[in-house]
């Protein structure tokens, strides 16, 4: 280990691998990566070892020479369990391709969802770059229900703002059911795109969920007032509760919004949350987190920029595109309430990123070597042991009580699935802007989904190995 890669460590306990080899001795593995410093947050393994490979399962780690068929020489890199993307949009080639340079192995779409998980997991069978799951969504849910005009990801009239009368309401209940019965791995919740659904309506909601130990992630209305009422709905019901970005739902009130979700902790619920490293949110125009634009003061209106053009917007120019339709860039947070989100013990990284037609955000990109190249590099604001934790082993503990096969996710460990991460520490950063949201990521020459490279030499192959993430059906 240099010098410079031992300081990024920072005060961590370090644990050594027992000396000798665990797993089956001898014969020849599909890949075996030799003489990496391996990470694992589970047992707090931080050691140069050898990693053998066979059959989409870490099989071999060992101080021993190892005999493969592929050799990787991981001399001066990390080897890293495979990163977990709790919020991802992007579930389409497009975005994998982007998301796997950024490390990323398992991309899941928690907060929005779907409302018909069985055709969601049938559209990518066959494989896809990365592993990938969903879960049902209630946003999804009232759009079909109250009939919502949106042919996007978000309702843009009577599906968030309407109110559902009894028989609609029982008509989402069968549909999170449904989706939970077809292996849907959690439930998502957009309270802010919903301010139809009072606070009685998302607690029956999160019954549901907790009828299947199902966690639920969601996208929180009002600030610090809202999580109040929304941990409140989620601990009378049970249901596993998942704040998606807290950076961006707290706002200036970073520091309060992460001391009532530890608050919640201590009085021993089971609440998480996530952050994405940018200053900067996206959504879509016509959401009812518009809807009081009328009112807005003239400046507020050059914080936004239009995904498709790139261009800051004005009272008129935000009109027409809320009239049109589109994706919006939403400026404002300061590098401050970034940095405090990110190096929290509390949060997990997530992207929150989609790509479409090359054009996006740059979290879709860059969040995951942002991280490590800029918060634990540079500004040594977080040490890689802690980094490496939140993007793998607590995103994986996040789903495994509703999905066993995330227990052998997130760890790098004799019998973990293979999936791994390996990248440079003194060259990881992200280079997507604003501007360009489809520059991948630098410094991560070799990524392994199932056992197979996806990400060889920085650049991608034609393996397509990722597989479904998915609940057991009932
Ligand atoms: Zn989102």
């Amino acid at each position: 280990m240099t010098p410079r890669v031992r300081a990024l460590l920072g005060p961590v306990l370090m644990t050594t691998l027992v000396v000798g080899a665990c797993g089956p001795e001898g014969g020849v593995h599909d890949i075996a990566i030799v003489d990496g410093l391996v990470i694992d947050p589970e047992t707090g393994l931080f050691d140069r070892v050898n990693v053998g490979i066979r059959d989409r399962t870490i099989v071999t780690m060992s101080r021993e020479p190892l005999e493969a068929e592929r050799v990787i020489d991981a001399t001066g890199l990390i080897v890293s369990p495979g990163f977990i993307d709790l919020h991802e949009h992007g579930q389409t080639e497009e975005s994998y391709a982007l998301m796997v340079r950024d490390g990323v192995t398992s991309a899941f779409e928690l907060e929005v969802g779907t409302g018909d998980v069985a055709g969601w997991y049938a559209e990518r069978q066959g494989g896809q770059l990365v592993n990938h799951g969903v879960s049902v969504g209630h946003i999804k849910a009232r759009m079909e229900v109250l009939d919502d005009p949106s042919e996007g990801l978000l309702p843009a009239g009577v599906g968030g703002s309407g109110s559902a009368n009894e028989e609609q309401m029982a008509a989402m209940e069968a549909i999170l059911r449904r989706g939970l019965d077809e292996g849907a791995v959690a439930v998502g919740f957009g309270s802010a795109y919903t301010p139809g659904a009072d606070m009685d309506e998302i607690e029956r909601m999160f019954a549901i969920a907790a009828e299947y130990d199902a966690s639920v992630h969601i996208h929180i209305r009002n600030g610090v007032a809202g999580l109040d009422s929304t941990i409140a709905a989620a601990r009378s019901v049970g249901a596993p509760l998942h704040v998606v970005h807290a950076n961006s739902s707290a706002g200036e009130a970073i520091d309060e919004f992460l001391a009532r979700i530890q608050a919640a902790r201590d009085g021993r619920q089971d609440v998480t949350t996530e952050t994405y490293p940018y200053g900067a949110g996206m959504t879509e125009i016509q959401s009812a987190l518009f809807d009081d634009w009328r009112s807005w003061p003239d400046e507020r209106f050059r914080e936004h920029q239009l995904v498709s053009t790139g261009e800051r917007l004005d009272r008129e120019s935000f009109a027409r595109a809320r009239q049109e339709g589109g994706t919006v860039i939403i400026h404002g947070r300061t590098d401050e309430m970034t940095r405090t989100a990110v190096v929290s013990p509390l949060t997990i990284i997530a992207s929150d990123g989609y790509i479409e037609d090359g054009r996006g955000h740059p979290r879709t990109s860059g969040s995951y070597s942002k991280v490590l190249g800029r918060y634990v590099r540079d500004e040594r604001a977080l040490n890689l042991a802690d980094a490496i934790r939140k993007m793998t082993l607590m995103p994986a503990q996040r789903l495994e009580g509703r999905t066993p096969a995330m227990a052998r996710k997130g760890r790098l460990q004799v019998g973990a699935d293979a999936d791994v991460t390996i990248f440079d520490p003194l060259a990881v950063i992200d280079r997507a802007t604003y501007e360009d949201a489809t520059i991948p990521a630098a410094g991560i020459p070799y990524v392994i989904v199932a056992g197979t490279l996806v990400v060889d030499g920085g650049s991608l192959t034609d393996a397509r190995p990722g597989g479904a993430v998915r609940a057991p059906l009932r």
